[in-house]
């Protein structure tokens, strides 16, 4: 455990490295309970299950222990009272805030959410009657005046193309003083270096594929909170959405997050240094990692996402394509490094984009640093640049 992890290193060790404590004949590792559904021995069982005066599985779409197992876990990690884990980070997306709107609301978002999120605001919210206004999240004077009325702020810091991060307490506690509901997408800081409840935030989702995975080997997500609100998505949105998460999915997080805080350590340690090289490159004119400046509070760290934005002196086509480490590949947050080109995202061709509203260039590339060695990353990035050069 290092330093910057939010728990006491006892009680992190505990929850990351150490058995768990109700697993079958001391298994290190908790079973796959890879069933839909759950017999009762007794109509009374069964009777007293449903009537709730007993908590036990019954349907996996409901309650699973594999799935509930994640969810206690990550719900420690993020010093949350509770957790619900989804299918999807886009599922978690869409429950937190359906949970939350309904026709003639307005939401206020931060500039450049995670493109899917925007298209959600953007497609199904306007059909549900659902405004979404945009303002930038460094600008705490314009998000007082959106606020007013609004019943949801969403959040997302550091966003994961500009990776612009952002003041989250200020801003959970501008949304308090107006009372709306603040959501935010943590996926990029993931727990072991930003915990948005801590800041006032209500509350916080990730993107599971990303660095909770970490070996880029499942799709899912997860919303951690209060008690009381996580309830509420249970109740009223999780059953009838449907978006769960199946129990290899869950056991397969709970695998990656056993290695969670070494793993953030080195993205961190090899991104840090290879995007401080880069900034002082004659051939990049921009790199976008909130590393090269003072971190805003409650951000105690940084990951292997970053971007840059090359100058005219060098083809990002010829560069993506001279890389041999990084491949070309959407996605972060698994042990390979990985790279995408601004101007490919922006021709995506099946879903409508707005290249303002993500902040994405076409000069850009966005690369994520995986754990192959800062070194070797090195090699590989300045051979591609040499090898782009016109
Ligand atoms: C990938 C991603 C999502 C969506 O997660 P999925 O698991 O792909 O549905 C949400 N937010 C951010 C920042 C992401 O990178």
């Amino acid at each position: 455990m290092t330093d910057s992890h939010p728990l006491d290193p006892v009680e992190a060790a505990r929850l990351i490295a150490a058995h768990d404590a109700e697993s079958l004949l001391g298994a290190v590792v908790p079973p796959i309970v890879q069933t839909s559904l759950f017999t009762f021995g007794s109509y009374d069982e069964m009777l007293a299950a449903y009537r709730g005066e007993i908590t036990r599985p019954i349907y996996s779409r409901g309650l699973n222990p594999t799935v509930r197992a994640f969810e206690e876990k990550l719900a420690a990690l993020e010093g949350a009272e509770d957790a619900l884990a989804f299918g999807s980070g886009m599922a978690a997306i869409s429950a937190a805030v359906l949970a939350h709107v309904g026709p003639g609301d307005r939401i206020v978002a931060v500039r450049h959410v995670y493109p899917d999120a925007f298209r959600l605001f953007g497609t199904y919210l306007p059909r549900m009657g659902v405004q979404v206004d945009y303002v930038d999240g460094r600008d705490l004077d314009a998000m007082a005046q959106a606020l007013p009325g609004a019943k949801l702020l969403y959040l997302e810091s550091p966003t994961s193309w500009v990776m612009q991060a952002h003041d989250v307490g200020e801003l959970a506690r501008l949304a308090r003083e107006h009372g709306a509901v603040s959501v935010i997408d943590n996926s990029w800081a993931s727990p072991v270096f930003q915990n948005p409840l801590t800041l006032g935030v209500d509350l916080v989702l990730h993107s599971a594929s990303k660095y909770i995975g970490g070996h880029s080997d499942v799709v899912a997500g997860v919303v951690a909170g209060p008690r009381a609100r996580i309830d509420l998505l249970r109740a009223e949105i999780y059953p009838y959405l449907g978006g769960r998460i199946a129990p290899m999915d869950a056991w397969l997080l709970l695998r990656g997050l056993r290695t969670l805080p070494l793993r953030v350590e080195a993205h961190q340690k090899s991104a840090l240094e290879i995007a401080r090289r880069l900034s002082v490159h004659d051939t990049v004119g921009e790199v976008m990692h909130p590393g090269l400046a003072p971190l805003p509070p409650g951000l105690r760290g940084t990951t292997g996402l970053f971007s840059i934005v090359f100058r005219d002196g060098v083809d990002p086509r010829a560069f993506c394509d001279a890389l041999r480490l990084f491949k070309l590949g959407v996605s972060w947050g698994g042990h390979e490094s990985l790279v995408v080109p601004g101007e490919v995202v922006l021709q995506q061709k099946a879903r409508p984009n707005s290249a303002h509203a993500f902040g994405i260039s076409p000069r850009s590339v966005r690369l994520h640093v995986g754990l192959e060695g800062t070194e070797a990353l090195w090699a590989d990035l300045t051979a591609a640049i040499d090898a782009a050069r016109r």
